[in-house]
């Protein structure tokens, strides 16, 4: 029987344990604030921004949003960070991305007070990662990892593919898997593009982690008989229903769900651990910059 991984489950569980910190750091006096930062006109980021406002007052996170004029100067952007920085109730800051061509995103990243970066993307961030001591571990492949612990998914030894070498999920999902660390210890491949051969690569793999942007193109004939398939994509394809688009991820679901041991569906996958990663980072960061041990990874 293939088992259906159940994100919002566990990402569940993450909010409640992440509730419980917050009430150590009320202990101590601390609110955990995350401030959002949008520069952009684009509905999406503008949803995804309220959707990590509403999970923070969920869990007693104060969210702090900062609006920048799309058309405004790199400037406005960078000043609206280092007052963030600077503010002693912000503890993780989030700039939601794309930023506008015009704003260099490395630029941004690399102005987010390391301390504060609970996206973990300022280079500091990414170096401590490959160096196998995260600061603050990138929200997808972090909840990745929760999910294979959570559904004791073996990853010592095992044969893992990550399809997509983004900075956001497929290198970090690479690294975190390679580590000599629980939920670790895999041998990596890691597909992108210009891989030739991608099926030959799939049909050794016994954890398949996709995260291309394309719909549906893994299918149950490219995969090894029992292997956990991870889905990360959230693609958005037409449909003729009412709201003209359904949410579909990289994995062709129903044939991937005849093959696989274990599958996460999309929506109800990664997606929700990806959201309650976020609040995690920021009430670690809220515990490390007041000294209050939070006891999180
Ligand atoms: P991206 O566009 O930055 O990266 C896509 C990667 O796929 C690239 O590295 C590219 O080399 C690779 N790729 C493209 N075509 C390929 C092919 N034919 N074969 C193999 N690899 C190929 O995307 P991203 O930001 O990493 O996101 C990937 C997907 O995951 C998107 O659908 C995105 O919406 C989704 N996503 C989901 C979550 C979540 O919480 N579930 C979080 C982030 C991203």
């Amino acid at each position: 029987m293939t088992e259906v991984i159940d994100g919002e489950t566990v990402a569940a569980d993450v909010r409640s344990d992440v509730a419980d910190r917050v009430e150590t750091l009320a202990d101590a006096g601390v609110t955990p604030g995350l401030a959002t930062v949008l520069m952009s006109d684009d509905p999406a980021s503008e949803t995804y921004v309220s959707m990590k406002q509403r999970d923070c007052e969920e869990v007693g996170i104060e969210g702090i949003h900062v609006d920048v004029d799309a058309d405004a100067p790199a400037g406005e952007l960078f000043e609206t960070i280092d007052d963030l920085n600077a503010r002693e109730d912000v503890h993780g800051i989030l700039v939601q991305l794309p930023v506008p061509d015009h704003v260099g995103k490395r630029e941004v990243l690399r102005r987010i007070d390391p301390e504060k970066d609970v996206d973990g993307f300022h280079p500091e961030n990414v170096g401590r990662l490959v160096a196998g001591d995260a600061r603050y571990k990138p929200c997808t492949p972090h909840g990745v990892q929760k999910l294979l612990a959570a559904y004791d998914v073996e990853t010592e030894g095992a044969d893992a593919v990550v399809v997509g070498r983004s900075d956001i999920v497929g290198k970090p999902m690479a690294n975190l898997l390679i580590q000599k660390a629980p939920q670790g210890n895999a041998t990596v491949t890691v597909c992108h593009s210009r891989t030739e051969d991608l099926e030959g690569k799939l049909a050794g793999a016994d954890i398949v982690v996709a995260a291309a942007g394309i719909p549906e193109f893994v299918d149950g004939s490219m995969l090894k008989a029992g292997a956990t398939v991870i889905d990360v994509g959230i693609n958005r394809v037409e449909t003729d229903t009412e709201k003209g688009y359904e949410l579909v991820g990289d994995v062709d679901y129903e044939s991937a769900r005849e093959v696989a041991g274990a599958i996460t569906p999309v929506p109800g996958g990664v997606g929700p651990m990806t959201r309650a990663m976020l609040l995690y980072n920021t009430v670690k960061a809220a515990g490390r910059q007041h000294d209050v041990d939070v006891d999180l990874d």
